[in-house]
């Protein structure tokens, strides 16, 4: 399997080093789309060119800044809640015995240097790794789960605390899919990029203050296991995003919610960072 970046510069699929970019569909020569989405359907085919295509002459430099949503509409966006133990503690829940899963709409991913349009007044950060689904399929077993990965990605699961649990079980799905909760990027990092993939390093810093860090080797339920669990139920297709679940040290945690202005920046080891201000909207 190769190494990779995957961006969306302008719309466009590209493969990208930290200043230079590779426009997929011409230095594939149109075998790939230039469609992020439909690109990402071709996983197999990028993964196989993508040796050749970056020794070739790059198509030019780019502004991270200017990175778009590396999967701008995927069909579905699964998001695993209470998934570090600590996290869950610190939410006075249960620590699950099985993955907790909820949807958050597709409407909501947004780009990495987006700014999210707060609605309440108790919006939450959640920083998390978040896995984009490559070749599809159903009953995918533990085992094979991370050849379905096209790649690895940042996520904000960005939550409001009152619509969330305004219900009782929680609709955390509605509470987590207002347009703009869902910050994404800035790129997508093939697999085999990472020395070690089950153990991804990832923080959160609100106006430049730590609050969240931790690394997915503390997931309770890893990507594996989390592809296996959902694949059992529904089919996933190219494109399809699991927020992985978020470390303990949200706002909620402190009551200390998302104010106008602030600014969020997430990482995650080996892939990137985000920055997404907040407003009123
Ligand atoms: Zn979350």
């Amino acid at each position: 399997m190769a190494r990779f970046r995957f961006a969306n510069l302008a719309g466009r699929a590209v493969l990208v080093n930290d200043s230079e970019y590779w426009d997929l569909e011409r230095a594939s020569h149109g075998s790939v789309s230039s469609d992020p989405m439909v690109a990402i359907s071709m996983a197999t085919d990028i993964d196989r060119l993508a040796p050749d295509i970056l020794a070739s002459t790059p198509s030019g430099t780019y502004d991270t800044h200017s990175l778009l949503a590396p999967v701008p509409s995927p069909s579905k966006v699964f998001a695993i809640g209470l998934n570090y133990k600590l996290h869950a503690e610190e939410s006075a829940m249960e620590v699950p015995e099985n993955p907790v899963v909820f949807t958050k709409f597709p409407s909501c991913i947004t780009g990495p240097f987006s700014p999210v349009a707060m609605r309440g007044h108790a919006v939450d950060y959640e920083a998390e790794v978040v896995v984009v689904i490559g070749q599809g399929g159903r009953d995918i077993p533990r085992e094979r789960a991370w050849e379905h990965v096209f790649g690895v990605t940042g996520g904000q699961d960005i939550s409001d605390r009152v619509v969330q649990f305004a219900s009782k079980p929680p609709h955390f799905d509605l509470g987590k899919s207002f347009d703009t909760y869902g910050p994404i990027g800035p790129v997508v990092v093939s697999p085999d990029s990472f020395e070690d993939r089950d153990a991804i390093g990832l923080s959160c810093a609100v106006n430049g203050e730590e609050r969240q860090r931790d690394t997915t080797e503390n997931l309770m339920f890893d990507v594996p296991t989390l592809i296996e669990y959902i694949s059992r139920v529904t089919t996933l297709v190219p494109g399809d995003l699991i927020f992985t679940g978020t470390p303990a040290g949200v706002g909620a945690s402190s009551k200390r919610f998302l104010a106008d202005g602030d600014v969020i920046i997430t990482s995650v080891e080996g892939v990137g960072t985000m920055s997404n201000t907040c407003h009123f909207a």
